[in-house]
């Protein structure tokens, strides 16, 4: 697959992003602008001036159309819907090596506003998948209970939780208790 470490890292900011969502997760989990910057710094985002009430507003607007892109059907739904985010954000790509990063591609404007940068970057990195074919990695967690989204980006696409160490444990363990408890059924008293 030919994706790029700087992709990879853009995929695991847009991941993280997507999960903080209400609907992941029961509550908002960037409910005010304190928030949103402990994300900035977590995620350590570069370029960030002081946030405000708009900015907040503009990135849980970007988040729920950067779900959509993980529920489409077809690489031309999905190509549609990353085009008009790439355009709205009016990405100017630029090499830079700030903070000993080595050289790479900055694709937001410089001074954008968070949502702008997030959707110039996020935006590209599904580009890069989209170009590679590899629409289906972008997945949504298959546990029940789970609407977390994740990249599979295993060799053979053969992941299905969202995080072995969560999910994936947890219906291990789920079925491990089911298959006792039916052994003891069978066990005579
Ligand atoms: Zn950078
Ligand atoms: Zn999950």
């Amino acid at each position: 697959m030919l994706i790029t470490h700087d992709t990879e890292c853009a995929l695991s900011i847009l991941v993280e992003l997507l999960n903080t969502a209400p609907e992941v997760c029961g509550t908002e989990l960037l409910p005010d602008t304190a928030a949103l910057d402990a994300f900035v710094v977590r995620q350590e985002i570069s370029e960030v001036d002081s946030l405000t009430d708009d900015d907040l507003r503009q990135v849980q607007e970007l988040r729920s159309r950067l779900r959509e892109v993980f529920g489409t059907d077809s690489t031309e739904e999905a190509a549609e819907l990353v085009n008009a985010l790439v355009a709205a954000a009016g990405t100017t790509p630029r090499l830079t090596n700030h903070d000993h990063h080595g050289w790479h591609i900055h694709y937001f404007a410089p001074h954008a506003a968070l949502g702008d940068h997030l959707a110039a970057e996020l935006g590209m990195a599904l580009a890069f998948i989209l170009t590679a074919g590899e629409r289906e990695r972008l997945r949504r967690c298959e546990a029940p209970d789970c609407a977390r989204i994740f990249v599979d980006l295993s060799r053979n696409r053969s992941r299905r939780y969202c995080d072995s160490r969560t999910c994936g444990n947890r219906l291990h363990v789920a079925a491990y208790r089911a298959r006792q408890r039916s052994a003891d059924a069978v066990t005579p008293a």
